[in-house]
């Protein structure tokens, strides 16, 4: 299945295996960032494009 198309583009978080996509309840989706979770480095919700990140790592392929 396709993933849906975020506004504003992710940028890194597009294809960072940290990333998790949330869908609101009203329909806006966002990026959460797992890395927030164990290293406070990270925002929970990155500020979107993110261009440069010290955590990226790329996702597997196909995910
Ligand atoms: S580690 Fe960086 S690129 Fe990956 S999801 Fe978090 S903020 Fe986005």
């Amino acid at each position: 299945m396709e993933k849906p198309v975020l506004t504003p583009p992710p940028g890194l978080c597009d294809r960072c295996r940290h990333a998790r996509r949330i869908t609101s309840g009203r329909g806006s989706q966002f990026v959460l960032c797992e890395r927030s979770r164990t290293d406070p480095r990270f925002p929970r919700y990155p500020n979107l494009p993110v261009v440069t990140c010290a955590g990226f790592e790329p996702a597997p392929v196909g995910s």
